[in-house]
């Protein structure tokens, strides 16, 4: 673990603006056409300097040519980190953590569905002293179901962990230099920054931000994804998921308890009885469906388990694109 503190050099930008990308080769001249010149103004309003850290999460089509050619463009302001293979938004997030070298640092999607136009506002907070800039969706633009989903998932973190954020799936945030320093420094192979990161926030505020639909593409995000991340951030930050097994299972254990004792007397009193033997097969079906499901969920934190300790690297980078530092 690094625990070197934290360095400013002096020529770092003061901003540093990290986007993963992956698979996004219609969107990405539309979003260089609206961040640059978002963040040229920025640069003149508050006086600090930035640099923009994208990270290509090995896409499959010509995202990383795209990225190369924009780079040849402004590679004063641009750096690009090159995966050798996909490993997720988050890692790629990681990954640009690593890169970012400026005191505030703010994550961005690269399909356009967060405006670059707002970044000012999250800038503003980080300037007055704010160490955690979250961001709540006004009127999101996506399906009816991702927007259900997020809503129960965000209920269900909400009683779970100890995190607080209104929306937790807006990647448009801005994170002071010593809480990215941190996150740098969790060895976690699944993790979810937002939430990760909040950990460490001492000062967090959460901010309403425009959101549009996607520029171009579709979402990089297939259900059986969603459900992952969404058992990332569960697992990652509470073990409640097995209590309340835990507790389920005392119950029912009372339950049956009750109603052998209740089955016995009535032997007795009635004498014997064979009615009731499909409502039985249905409740051995629910109980064994239950039962399964919480293997399942056992199954899910000794996964986590089994690829922590394991400690491969959790992204390869292939190359770099920067300036040769003077
Ligand atoms: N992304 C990534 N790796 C992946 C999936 C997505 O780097 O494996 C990037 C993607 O290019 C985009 C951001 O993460 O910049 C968010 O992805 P997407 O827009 O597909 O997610 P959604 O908005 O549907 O949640
Ligand atoms: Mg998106």
């Amino acid at each position: 673990m690094n625990n070197s503190p934290i360095q400013f050099s002096s020529d770092a930008p003061r901003l540093s603006v990290v986007i993963p990308v992956y698979n996004e080769e219609d969107g990405l001249n539309a979003l260089f056409d609206r961040l640059y010149p978002a963040l040229d103004q920025i640069t003149s309003q508050f006086a600090l300097s930035y640099e923009i850290v994208f990270v290509n999460d090995g896409s499959k089509d010509r995202s990383a040519a795209i990225l190369a050619m924009q780079y040849e463009k402004r590679p004063d302001v641009t750096r690009v980190v090159l995966f050798a293979n996909n490993f997720g938004q988050h890692m790629a997030i990681m990954a640009g953590f690593e890169y970012a070298r400026g005191e505030y640092v703010i994550t961005l999607d690269a399909d356009l569905q967060n405006p670059p136009e707002e970044i000012r506002k999250i800038v503003r907070q980080l300037e007055e002293g704010h160490d955690y800039v979250g961001t709540i969706r006004e009127n999101r633009q996506d399906s009816w179901f991702r927007k259900s989903a997020s809503r129960a998932m965000n209920h269900l973190r909400d009683k779970m962990t100890r995190i607080t954020m209104t929306d937790q799936g807006c990647m448009m945030r801005g994170y002071h230099r010593r809480i990215v320093h941190l996150v740098s420094q969790c060895e976690e192979a699944n993790t979810f920054i937002p939430a990760l990161a909040y950990t460490f926030a001492n000062k967090p505020i959460e901010i309403s931000v425009k959101h549009e639909e996607r520029f171009a593409g579709e979402s990089k995000y297939s259900l059986y994804q969603l459900i992952r991340l969404n058992f990332d951030l569960v697992t990652g930050f509470s073990v409640m998921p097995l209590q309340i097994f835990s507790i389920l299972g005392m119950l029912l254990a009372g339950a049956a308890g009750s109603l052998f004792l209740l089955l016995l007397i009535r032997r007795f009193v009635l004498g014997a009885e064979v009615e009731g033997v499909f409502t039985l097969f249905a409740l051995t079906f629910f109980l064994i469906g239950v039962m399964l499901f919480g293997l399942g969920l056992l199954g899910e934190y000794i996964g986590r388990i089994y690829q922590q300790v394991r400690q491969r690297p959790r992204y390869m980078v292939s190359a770099v694109l920067e300036q040769a530092k003077s």
